[in-house]
């Protein structure tokens, strides 16, 4: 959050080296989790079922469909302000259900996990995939698969 230019004097801070100003909002300013927190509330507003409580933000829903669908309006509305949020942090009570959703389609080790690392990560995340495929046999197909062959049209005859 970038510091308005007559506000940056009294943030001067000095150093062994010289006096040195922040353009931008630093932790330990007392009233930055203030000015944060409006900041965000007026960014989110309107969205149902969801709080920012500082830098974490906290999506609800009353089933899965309408939880997906406010974290989808939090996630265009966080776009359109140019802001970006990390990956989803899952507590781990639900990390074995999102693991068994995006192994349905036996996509095999590489592209599992290329595919969960575009939405989700927590430690640990690639060794649990690599043990989830290498014990499936449909995942042991899909890897082991020959890549296909391109079609080759048939040519049409020039003469009878
Ligand atoms: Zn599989």
């Amino acid at each position: 959050m970038e510091i308005d230019e007559s506000s940056r004097k009294f943030l001067t801070i000095n150093t062994h080296k010289r006096l040195f100003q922040y353009n931008r909002l630093v932790f330990g300013v007392a009233s930055a989790p203030a000015i944060w927190q409006r900041a965000m509330d007026q960014v989110l507003q309107y969205i149902p079922g969801t709080q920012c409580y500082l830098d974490d933000i906290i999506v609800m829903g009353k089933n899965d469909e309408e939880h997906l669908q406010n974290l989808s309006r939090v996630l265009t509305r966080l776009s359109e302000y140019g802001l970006r949020a990390k990956r989803s942090k899952f507590p781990s009570k639900l990390r074995t259900s999102v693991l068994e959703n995006l192994h349905e389609g036996h996509l095999g080790t590489v592209k599992m996990k290329s595919l969960a690392r575009s939405y989700i990560w927590w430690p640990g995340i690639d060794k649990q995939i690599e043990d989830l495929t290498k014990s499936c046999s449909g995942c042991h197909r899909v890897q082991n698969a020959p890549p296909q062959a391109p079609l080759h049209p048939w040519e049409w005859p020039s003469a009878p």
